[in-house]
C-alpha cells in the first residue's frame, strides 16, 4: 500500500491561508490504514480547521480516491463542493491527482506520501518495492537490492555492512516510524543462499524502468 504521513498542521494552514470554505476528502483504503487520512483523522483535521475560523462546507472519505470510475460515482453529486474555496485531500498524490481531473477547485495536500509499503504494525513501515516495472525478485532470494540496498546494488555487498546491518543509517532515509538500525539487504540475501550469488548482472535498462508518467493503456 501508498505509505503516508500527514503534513505538520501549520503546512496546510499556510497552504489554506485565505481560503475560507474548505471541503475535507479522506481515503478509505491507504491512508485510513496508515491512520493518515480515515474517518478519525478527517474528523479531528475539522476540528483543528473550525478552530482556526475555517467553515467547513463537508466532508467526505472515498472509498479509493485513485479509481475515477468510483470517484465519479462518489463526488460528481457533491453541490459542497460548489461553495468551497478549496479541497483539503488527505489522500496520496494518485487520489488528488485523479479528483483534480474530475473537480475544478484549488486541491490542497494534507499527507505525504512516501513510499509503497509493508505494514508490520500501525507507524512501523517497510519499503520494499520501487515498482521499477521489471521486477528481478527471481534473481536475489526474493529480496529487492534495488529498493533495500541504499546503494541500490544488484552486485553487492558494498563491504560497508557491520555485523548485517547497512553502513547507511538510517537507510533508506524514507522509513516512517522506525529507529532501529536497517538490515544490510546483501547480508539477508546471503543468508538464504548461505553462499555469494554467482551471476553478474549488467546495469538495467533505465530507458526501460525510469520512464515518466508511466502508464498501461490496453
Ligand atoms: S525489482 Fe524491486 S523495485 Fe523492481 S518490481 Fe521487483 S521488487 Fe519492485
Ligand atoms: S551495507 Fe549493504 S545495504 Fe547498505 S549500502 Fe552496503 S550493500 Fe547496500
Amino acid at each position: 500500500m501508498i505509505i503516508s504521513e500527514q503534513k505538520p498542521k501549520e503546512e496546510i494552514l499556510e497552504m489554506l491561508k485565505g481560503k475560507k470554505r474548505v471541503f475535507i476528502v479522506g481515503c478509505a483504503a491507504c491512508a485510513t490504514k496508515c491512520q493518515t487520512g480515515g474517518e478519525d483523522e478527517v474528523k479531528e483535521m475539522k476540528k483543528v480547521l473550525q478552530k482556526e475560523g475555517k467553515k467547513i462546507t463537508g466532508t467526505i472519505v472515498l472509498d479509493t480516491p485513485c479509481d475515477e470510475r468510483i470517484m465519479k460515482k462518489d463526488l460528481s453529486f457533491l453541490p459542497a463542493l460548489k461553495n468551497s474555496d478549496s479541497l483539503l485531500i488527505m489522500a496520496c498524490g494518485v487520489g488528488l491527482q485523479t479528483i483534480g481531473k474530475l473537480i475544478d477547485r484549488p486541491l490542497v495536500p494534507a499527507l505525504n506520501p512516501l513510499f509503497a509499503g509493508t505494514t508490520e504494525r500501525i507507524g512501523r513501515y517497510y519499503e520494499y518495492c520501487s515498482l521499477c516495472g521489471d521486477c528481478l525478485l527471481d534473481k536475489f532470494e526474493g529480496l529487492c537490492p534495488l529498493t533495500r540496498c541504499a546503494k541500490g546494488l544488484l552486485n553487492g555487498p558494498c563491504g560497508g555492512a557491520r555485523d548485517g546491518k547497512c553502513e547507511v543509517n538510517p537507510a533508506p532515509a524514507r522509513r516512517s516510524g522506525v529507529n532501529d538500525e536497517i538490515d544490510c539487504v546483501w547480508a539477508l540475501i546471503y543468508e538464504k543462499t548461505k553462499e555469494p550469488l554467482k551471476a553478474y548482472y549488467e546495469p538495467r535498462d533505465y530507458k526501460k524502468i525510469l520512464m515518466p508518467g508511466r502508464r498501461v493503456v490496453r
